[in-house]
């Protein structure tokens, strides 16, 4: 008989369990939590578009676009191109769906992006992105909030350490023409020393020489023109006001010169935050504003500013966060028990408790599972306690045992939860269900009986 072959995991893929799901949980809580804060409304998006959204807004001589791209002919025989990124997608839906009558309009929204890279350890083909941008504010006002955002982000999920904002500018049109003369000029003069990919750049898209890593670029790169002496009014006003904001949020950041986008639509603020904690790995979030980029899609005249942040890159660097536990752990004993369980877990459960059940071994073992469990508190419910209409509460840690009437459950639970929480000790735990609920006990409407 052939044997069936098991199948694989694709490579760059992930299946995402355990503590790494629970750091990657925690960074999109944080950033929901915090969007929120930030009155950033929640939006989704398909995870595929036709190939020429993320062509054009990306540049076809992006890395993305140029040789990352996972593009496929859909059986319509339409060219189609899974997410790379999310801001192209968000501008061809502020296009189609007429969203420049809530301009401006502040959106954050996260998932799955896909990009057919070498994978290697925090680098995938399907990995995850958070992301956030503002449409239709040209107001450096709208710079700041993204970045304030962030920051507050990164300090929420304790990894502000260590993480430095590092921003630029790359000024108006006017200021960018300027610069990038400038620069071609620098550039074409030291032509000999180059490396062969920026010799390609220097034809395609000079800027990015700066950003070079190759170190044959980098005295080259280092010795060009700054754009501050290219600035315009107009331009310095906007990056003043940039960094005024920042500076009065508490925002703390470093100018880097040489950090630039490469594509014409992108104007003014561009920037990174980045760590000295992942090696190669360093930028965590990076954005910037695409003043012209709706408009060069073929939709209205629309500014934007946004960034994106890798989540496995960020849940990397997070502390464990906990397992979740259940507030308590059912242990049905003997058949009739067994049989009443899903009532009781399903009231529970209704009152907003979270309860697991322990239904396999005999009962010390089912009482181990319990312990392992995380919960605070055990359960019993066997034919005695069925009989009086009762059940057994144990708080684990203390092994203190009450019966408590099956009426009185949730309010005696929640009394105990409650304490638990808010981090009572033994003592607290066994006041709280002896004379503390006694008292709410004794107080109970009759109907509760
Ligand atoms: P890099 O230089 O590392 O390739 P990038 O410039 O391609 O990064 P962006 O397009 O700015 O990255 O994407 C934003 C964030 O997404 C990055 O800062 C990073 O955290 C994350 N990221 C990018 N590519 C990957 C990948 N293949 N796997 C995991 N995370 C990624
Ligand atoms: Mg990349």
């Amino acid at each position: 008989m052939a044997r069936i072959q098991t199948p694989q995991r694709i490579r760059g893929t992930q299946d995402i369990f355990g503590e790494d799901q629970r750091r990657f949980a925690a960074v999109l809580e944080t950033f929901d939590r915090v969007r929120k804060l930030y009155c950033f409304q929640r939006l989704e998006i398909p995870i595929f578009e036709a190939t020429g959204v993320f062509a054009r807004s990306m540049g076809e001589t992006s890395d993305v676009v140029s040789k990352e791209m996972y593009t496929f002919e859909d059986r319509g025989g339409d060219s189609i191109t899974l997410r790379p990124e999310f801001t192209a997608g968000i501008a061809r839906a502020y296009i189609s769906e007429g969203w420049q009558q809530f301009a401006p309009l502040k959106v954050a929204t996260s998932g799955p992006v896909f990009r057919y890279e070498r994978p290697q350890k925090g680098r995938y083909r399907q990995f995850h992105q958070i992301d956030a941008e503002i449409l239709g504010a040209p107001e450096p006002a709208a710079d700041v909030e993204l970045l304030v955002l962030a920051d507050q982000l990164l300090k929420e999920l304790g990894i502000a350490e260590g993480v430095t904002l590092q921003l630029n500018t790359l000024g108006d049109a006017a200021t960018r023409d300027a610069w990038r003369t400038a620069l071609v000029a620098h550039f074409e003069a030291h032509k000999g020393e180059l490396s062969e990919d920026s010799l390609a750049r220097l034809e395609k898209n000079p800027l990015r020489i700066l950003d070079s890593k190759d170190p044959r670029d980098r005295p080259i790169a280092d010795s060009a023109p700054d754009i501050d002496a290219y600035l315009t009014d107009e331009a310095a006003a906007f990056f003043k006001a940039v960094t005024d904001g920042l500076d009065a949020a508490g925002v703390a950041w470093t100018r880097n010169a040489r950090l630039v986008r490469g594509l014409d639509y992108y104007r003014h603020t561009a920037f990174e935050f980045v760590t000295d904690r992942l090696g190669a790995q360093g930028t965590v979030l990076a954005g910037g504003r695409y003043d012209g980029l709706i408009g060069s899609l073929g939709g209205p005249e629309t500014a934007g500013v946004g960034w994106a942040a890798g989540v496995e890159r960020l849940a990397m660097m997070l502390a464990e966060p906990k397992a979740d536990a259940p507030d308590v752990v059912v242990i049905p004993v003997g058949e009739r028990a067994l049989a009443a369980a899903p009532t009781l877990l399903r009231d529970l459960r209704t009152y907003s408790i979270s309860a697991d059940c322990a239904f396999r071994g005999n009962t010390k073992r089912r009482m181990t599972l319990a312990s392992k469990s995380g919960a605070s508190f055990a359960l019993i419910v066997g034919d005695d306690e069925l009989d009086r209409n009762e059940v057994v509460v144990k708080t684990l840690a203390t092994g203190d045992q009450q019966a408590v009437p099956m009426a009185q459950l949730d309010r005696f639970m929640r009394t105990l939860i409650f304490a638990a929480k808010l981090g009572a000790d033994a003592e607290q735990i066994h006041n709280a269900t002896s004379e503390g609920f006694s008292i709410v006990g004794n107080a109970l409407p009759p109907e509760a009986e």
